[in-house]
């Protein structure tokens, strides 16, 4: 079996089209453009690209934004301060404040000072409790939104599957397994601590790979069929690759590219989310 391309990067092109033409749509009634505010603090190299993209995907498709950049020594007063200003200003619609910041920051801190409405991550407790009780109203994570959308356009049965995450973050594993349980998938959460991971990715339907280690899954470890996305960005020799190690393409039914696929989507939601809480503040 050669398995089929779980394409991100088309996806994510498809929803940066509807987004872009929303914000027309919205504009050219006389309702405000969206606006992305970003931070970040220090200047390491694959956080700096993230956050160009980032803006770069805003101004392609006309949310505004603007690009707020701290130095590596900057305390958590200091950032909480800036945090705090953004929330109250009325013309930022969503604020992203770039991860992993450096070690000094307190970043639940900063998150619980944001603004639930513009966290545009859905890292903030109020967003993140909401989407684990499964109530309306609250902010998904971005990454794990785009994993679930990635799935649905390419029409794979979530309803029932076995799902299997290894990793259990807050930002990655812990709320992709909420989100697939949510749409009826029975979900199995691995970790470091779990007992022969083998035996249980070998029994997923759908398996996402969340652990940020090169090679941890081989082919040997996948289900005939499997739809596998791998998130991770792990840098080997240069080089971007995720969890999975060599000829999982061979076994699985679909798969996403790495770097190509969770990524894009990633970001695409990101956009997706900004658009979504200028509407929520002014509908
Ligand atoms: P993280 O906070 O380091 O969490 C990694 C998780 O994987 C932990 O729960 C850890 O278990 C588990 N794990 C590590 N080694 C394992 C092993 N040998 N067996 C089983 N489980 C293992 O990382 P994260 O923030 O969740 O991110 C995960 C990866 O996704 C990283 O490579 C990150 O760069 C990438 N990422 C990509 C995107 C994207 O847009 N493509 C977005 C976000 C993150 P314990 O809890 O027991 O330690």
């Amino acid at each position: 079996m050669t398995a089929r391309v779980l394409d991100g990067k088309a996806v994510a092109r498809q929803i940066f089209d509807d987004i872009r033409r929303a914000v027309a749509a919205r504009v050219s009634v006389g309702k405000t453009r969206p606006k992305l505010a970003t931070v970040l603090v220090g200047d390491d190299p694959a956080s700096v690209q993230y956050v160009e993209l980032k803006q770069k995907n805003a101004k392609q498709v006309g949310i505004d934004s603007e690009d707020h950049r701290l130095p590596a020594l900057t305390t958590t007063e200091e950032l909480l301060s800036l945090v705090r200003r953004l929330s109250a200003d009325e013309t930022v619609s969503a604020i992203l404040v770039q991860q992993p910041a450096p070690r000094q920051i307190d970043m639940a801190r900063v998150v619980q000072a944001l603004d639930p409405v513009k966290d545009v991550d859905g890292f903030h407790p109020i967003n993140a409790g909401l989407v684990a009780l499964g109530l309306p109203g609250g902010v998904e994570p971005c990454t794990p939104a785009g994993i679930i959308e990635l799935l649905d356009r390419a029409g794979v049965q979530i309803e029932g599957a076995n799902a299997v995450v290894v990793g259990r973050s807050n930002l990655v594993g812990k709320p992709t397994a909420l989100l697939l349980l949510k749409r009826n998938a029975t979900v199995t959460v691995c970790h470091t601590r779990t007992r022969d991971l083998a035996s249980h990715t070998r029994d997923a339907d759908i398996l996402v790979a969340a652990a940020g280690k090169a090679n941890l899954i081989s082919k040997e470890m996948i289900k005939s069929g499997a739809s596998v996305v791998d998130v991770s960005t792990n840098w080997v020799d240069g080089r971007q690759v995720g969890d999975l190690g060599p000829g999982v393409d061979e076994v699985a039914g679909w798969l996403t590219p790495n770097p190509g696929g969770v990524g894009p989507m990633t970001r695409a939601m990101l956009i997706k989310n900004t658009y979504e809480a200028e509407v929520r503040r002014r509908p």
